[in-house]
């Protein structure tokens, strides 16, 4: 009988330890996330620490879990991260919270916003309905009023999104895919290609602006020149530029503007870093 159930414990562990070590998760990280949302995608790799590699993709990977155990084992990976969606492959650390350096607030998918993160908000343009961080709605109004004056509307389309809507945006993104037969893991992974998990967004954090159109053809408009030459003045800069999608894992995004201040949206517009690459965070 000992012997029995000391097999069954092992074969056990090794089933938990070959979920573990499927070590490398192909998958897409998305920017925004309520439904007008399409910030997206740029596929990352997800490593652990375990020498024993094996790259797939989120399918094969389920078909590898599936060989191995014979049963549903989602939940069975030794991930460190009590985050909800670890099973697939998140684990992202706490996002530093330092009020003195709130502006320079890093969010992204491997710093997460506390669940109850809610800043105080603030409309960001008269008579429109998004809303800002309470600091930095008054930034945009400037910085919207200045490009008014040339003639130019800097319309804002998406700012704070809680992170309650993020959740149930992402919920229902894995909803659909598993409808369509994925299993958890891989529904989880093809709804972070459109939609970036809960916490992960600038938007949770009342930081971020979308103007006027989620296209890329914004970066041919009047507006996206303006922004591109004066943004920096108001403490706003382009958060996900085309050259820096290894690091911040987002496609770019001509749309998406980061309040971070006068000082530091100067030194990142002067030096060419992204906000990452600034931090000297990865
Ligand atoms: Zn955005």
């Amino acid at each position: 009988m000992v012997t029995a159930e000391v097999k069954s414990f092992m074969k056990t562990v090794k089933i938990f330890f070959g979920v573990a070590v499927t070590a490398v998760v192909l998958f897409s990280v998305a920017g925004c996330t309520n439904t007008a949302d399409k910030e997206t995608t740029v596929t990352a790799e997800i490593t652990t620490s375990t020498s024993e590699k094996a790259k797939t993709t989120g399918t094969t990977e389920t078909t590898q879990i599936k060989t191995t155990t014979g049963q549903a084992v989602t939940t069975a990976s030794a991930n460190t991260s009590d985050y909800e969606y670890s099973y697939a492959g998140f684990n992202p650390k706490p996002a530093v919270i330092d009020e003195a350096k709130w502006n320079l607030l890093l969010v992204n998918r491997n710093y997460i916003l506390p669940e109850d993160y809610s800043p105080e908000l603030a409309y960001a343009v008269k008579g429109d309905q998004a809303k800002l961080d309470v600091r930095v709605a008054p930034h945009y109004t400037e910085m919207y009023n200045a490009a008014k004056a040339e003639g130019l509307t800097l319309f804002p389309l998406s700012g704070n999104r809680r992170i309650s809507t993020q959740k149930t945006n992402f919920d229902n993104k894995i909803k659909e895919y598993m409808n369509q037969g994925y299993n958890k893991i891989t529904a989880t992974q093809k709804a972070a290609q459109i939609i970036l998990p809960p916490g992960c967004s600038e938007h949770n954090a009342g930081l971020a602006m979308d103007i006027c159109s989620l296209n890329t053809s914004f970066e041919n408009t009047k507006q996206f020149t303006w922004l591109m030459k004066n943004a920096a003045d108001y403490g706003f800069i382009l958060r996900y530029p085309k050259d820096k999608k290894a690091i911040t894992e987002i496609t770019y995004e001509p749309w998406h503007w980061r309040y971070v201040g006068v000082e530091a949206a100067k030194a990142i517009k002067a030096s060419g870093l992204c906000l990452e690459e600034y931090l000297k965070v990865n």
